[in-house]
């Protein structure tokens, strides 16, 4: 072994390349899948990237030295005029830009060029030859060199010619382009095979290159398979079809005028750019296709600058495959971490190695929790399927147990508190594991922060940063212990100095005149989030009165509910809450409503509902709702019937209209502050 190559790079090299082998046999000669094609290329780049990096781990019959497969089917083995290839992958627009790089390094003096930009047609690649005009053969790719004679099937193919539209036509050529199974038609294929228990395609591509080497060509006929073309060999040239191509544009015109289809969405691009728009185009477009499609393909557009950059063993140099972005990709374990949040919930998750998903990089994933590790199985360096769709947070979907490292031990949950360790508890019929320790710093820090937040006790500067180091250094241990801090203790904190300790300090001391409703979200009781805590607070003029309401008075309330009922009781129930409550109210804290009263028949705008449009003069939106809220009226988003007033200001929109539709009492800032005040004074 050379110095450098770890034992596990040998071994993870071998296991790479077995699986990659094996998903290479089921996906080109069995046509049935074992791996999706974006976990196949993350593990073909992996492999790759080993290779590259310690090129003695390189064999011959690595899948990255070889194209396809050799074809093991009845049909006659053809050899291939010229090799059929494959194309190099680019998996996003840097790594299409390399490529460029490349191929220009090659030709240094190169100027401006132009670029076609096809789609990628997720099919089966055919090689079409045609003698004297009139279609002779047609092959598989195959391994690339040779592939398999299947002319009576491609002759089944409505779209391809079986005489070339000229009259005078090339002595021999050879058409290439991609066989194709439309999705309606792929989709109903697939219903009769459930139909008659079989198993069904994997995806269209498998589905046509299974297609294609029916023995049965009655089969391939009804299977309405359709062809684009898009490469053309003219073998010797022929000066009776006129004027040779120079290009791959004029390529696809001729083979268009030849009577092929020929895909329409191809784009001349006169430069990158060009390319990279039509590539961030079909990448959302590609789903009104009728076909599907796994990228967009680069070529140059010069055939004279084609031949000067030639082949690798494998690709043409002067094309490229620029693949739409995977939505599931396989990385690597690096660990798992557990993390205790404020509520003493532990999360495991998972430490990637980082990976390109949808458009972003993703190096860590929720594990969610000890359930989950179980279900997944997951091992310490296990290779993991994440997946990412649209909007949907990164998730580990599944692991890849054949790529696991031998004696790997599985992850499971801590059985103590990463943070404090004290034993963590699970209850039977919560998914959750937990710290119960409350004077956990993870569980402390959490709560102090969440206490802060800007809506809950808006503490302006008390970030992460702080709250981490007064928790650490012991300077708080609850919330409560904010309010005795002095710009003395801040100072020795790391970069605090004496007016940030002064800011905060201040900051402190005003959160002591927040509403009774913020205070209350920000103790954090569980399922009681800003909206809850409002209502609480309405129905509840104090904390005294909330904290001895019995459970099913708590549920009978309009939005509040049994569950969350059962939690605000059991929170006032234990005593160490009941503690911090005490210490809180002598600390000055607003822990009741202004003037204690609630939104009861006593508040001059109990029961009157209204809504905002449009901009007042003075009055933010959050001062207006606090205005009528104080007064007892709720705030609602959109116009009814049921509404009383109507507080329309500058540039009120439809919601004014509809309100004057139904002849609602509508109120500019005056009047609105007019009702308030005299209301309160009846
Ligand atoms: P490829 O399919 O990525 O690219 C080359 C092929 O693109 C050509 O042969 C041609 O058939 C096709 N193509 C479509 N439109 C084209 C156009 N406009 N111009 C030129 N060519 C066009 O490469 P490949 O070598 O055929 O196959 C490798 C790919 O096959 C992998 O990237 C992987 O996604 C898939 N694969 C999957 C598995 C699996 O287990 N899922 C196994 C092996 C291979």
């Amino acid at each position: 072994m050379e110095s450098g190559t770890s034992q596990s790079q040998v071994a993870r090299v071998a296991t790479l390349r077995q699986q990659l082998q094996a998903a290479s046999y089921a996906y080109y000669v069995l046509d049935a899948p074992i791996m999706a094609d974006e976990v196949y290329d993350r593990l073909y780049r992996e492999l790759q990237d080993l290779e590259t990096a310690h090129p003695q781990l390189i064999t011959a019959d690595s899948p990255t030295q070889r194209i396809g497969e050799k074809p093991a089917s009845q049909f006659t083995s053809v050899r291939h005029a010229i090799p059929l290839y494959s194309l190099e992958n680019a998996f996003n627009l840097g790594e299409f830009q390399a490529w460029e790089e490349r191929w220009r390094r090659q030709v240094p003096a190169m100027g401006a060029v132009e670029y076609v930009a096809e789609l990628k047609i997720d099919g089966s690649a055919l090689a079409l030859t045609y003698e004297q005009g009139i279609l002779v053969r047609a092959a598989t790719r195959g391994d690339g060199s040779a592939g398999e004679d299947i002319t009576q099937n491609v002759k089944t193919i409505r779209s391809i010619p079986l005489r070339l539209q000229t009259d005078h036509p090339p002595a021999v050529v050879e058409v290439r382009g991609e066989a194709f199974l439309p999705l309606a038609v792929f989709e109903q294929i697939n219903q009769e095979r459930l139909a008659r228990e079989e198993a069904p395609f994997a995806n269209p591509r498998n589905a046509a290159a299974g297609t294609l080497r029916q023995l049965d060509s009655r089969i391939v006929a009804q299977r309405q398979l359709d062809f684009f073309a898009y490469t053309l060999h003219l073998l010797p040239a022929n000066p009776q079809v006129g004027p040779l191509p120079g290009s791959q544009w004029q390529a696809l015109e001729l083979l268009h005028r030849f009577g092929f289809r020929v895909n329409p969405n191809r784009q001349l691009c006169p430069s990158s750019a060009e390319v990279q728009t039509y590539y961030d185009t079909w990448a959302s477009q590609r789903y009104q296709l009728a076909y599907l499609t796994d990228g967009v393909v680069v070529k140059l557009n010069d055939f004279a600058l084609q031949e000067e950059l030639g082949f690798t063993q494998k690709f043409p140099r002067w094309a490229v495959a620029l693949k739409y972005p995977a939505e599931e990709v396989p990385t690597r374990l690096q660990g798992v971490t557990f993390q205790v949040g404020r509520t003493g919930a532990v999360t495991p998750v998972a430490e990637l190695e980082p990976v390109q998903l949808a458009g972003t990089t993703v190096a860590r994933a929720t594990l969610h929790n000890g359930d989950r590790l179980a279900a997944l199985d997951i091992h310490q360096g296990d290779t993991v399927i994440l997946r990412k769709a649209g909007e949907i947070i990164p998730e580990v979907v599944r692991v890849m147990p054949e790529l696991r490292p031998p004696d790997a031990t599985p992850v499971t949950m801590p059985g103590h508190c990463p943070q404090c360790g004290e034993a963590l508890v699970k209850l039977a019929e919560e998914a959750v594991t937990r710290c119960i320790n409350r004077s956990c710093p993870a569980i402390v820090q959490g709560a102090i922060i969440h206490w802060a937040r800007r809506d809950a006790l808006d503490i302006e500067g008390l970030g992460v940063k702080w709250v981490q180091q007064l928790v650490d250094q012991g300077l708080v241990h609850s919330v409560a212990d904010l309010y005795g801090l002095t710009v003395e203790d801040l100072l020795p904190l790391d970069r605090m100095g004496p007016q940030l300790a002064q800011k905060l300090v201040g900051a402190i001391a005003a959160s002591q005149t927040r509403p009774w409703a913020a205070v209350l979200y920000g103790l954090g009781i569980r399922h009681v989030g800003t909206v809850n805590a409002k209502t609480l607070a309405q129905h509840f003029p104090s904390v005294e009165a909330l904290a001895v309401a019995p459970s099913d008075r708590l549920a009978s309330i309009d939005g509040i509910g049994p569950e969350i009922a059962q939690a605000v009781s059991q929170w006032f129930a234990n005593p160490a809450n009941q503690a911090l409550i005490q210490r809180l109210q002598q600390a000055g804290l607003t822990l009741a409503s202004a003037g204690q009263t609630a939104a009861t028949a006593d508040q001059p705008l109990a029961g009157k509902t209204f809504v905002l449009t449009g901009t007042l003069p003075h009055l933010s939106r959050p001062q207006a709702t606090a205005k009528i809220e104080a007064a007892g009226g709720k705030v609602v988003s959109s116009v009814s019937q049921v509404t009383d007033y109507v507080v329309a200001g500058d540039k009120a929109g439809s919601k004014l209209t509809r309100a004057e539709k139904l002849g609602l009492t509508i109120l500019d800032e005056t009047a609105l502050l007019t009702l308030i005040s005299t209301a309160s004074d009846g």
